[in-house]
């Protein structure tokens, strides 16, 4: 039962690969997130993962390269859309590895995350999982969530303050945006 895991970053991989371990998968964690701006965070979150793979003996794959312009290219001028695409690219890439390299399931800690539109992402795997004949292995691994952040503490990782891509970063720190933003979704309701 070897699955391949999309891993966002390191705080969110640990409670999954807890469950799926105890679930009898053999997993892979793989780290593609081309979203991550800028490419000192890419970096930052990329050698934490590292350094929690060797200090916890956890089989990791890397895309090393910044391949941020595969991003970008697809979202500017489909901001609004620009979360499903963002799944979209990783969560694709990550099934045609898997497809490609005979790991007979996958899924991704995207679906650990309290902030992650979680339907869409069961949706789109899915879809992914009946288009590449690769089953899918779903789990709600938000109930986790707090579990996963004392795991991280207690691991020392480095637990980034915003989601990864350059809207979220301004969303995070401009606090003009954050109040237009909260006043819109107050006028949705
Ligand atoms: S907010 Fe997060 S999921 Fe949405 S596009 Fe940005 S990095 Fe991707």
């Amino acid at each position: 039962m070897k699955l391949l895991l999309h891993t966002c970053c390191g705080p969110c991989l640990l409670y999954p690969l807890d469950i799926l371990q105890q679930d009898g998968f053999e997993v892979t964690s793989y780290f593609y997130n081309p979203n991550i701006h800028p490419y000192k965070e890419f970096r930052r979150r990329l050698d934490s993962l590292l350094e929690l793979s060797v200090k916890s003996d956890i089989s990791l794959i890397c895309h090393r390269d910044y391949d941020f312009n595969t991003f970008a290219r697809q979202v500017v001028f489909n901001e609004e859309k620009r979360c499903a695409i963002c799944y979209d690219i990783r969560l694709e890439e990550t099934v045609k590895f898997a497809k490609n390299n005979e790991y007979s399931s996958f899924s991704t800690t995207l679906l650990y995350s309290v902030y992650q539109n979680h339907s869409l992402l069961r949706d789109k795997c899915s879809l992914l999982s009946k288009k590449y004949d690769i089953s899918f292995v779903y789990h709600d691994f938000r109930e986790g969530w707090q579990q996963g952040i004392d795991l991280s503490i207690q691991n020392d990782l480095y637990r980034q303050p915003y989601c990864g891509c350059i809207y979220s970063e301004q969303e995070r720190y401009d606090n003009r945006l954050k109040k237009k933003l909260k006043k819109r979704k107050f006028t949705n309701k």
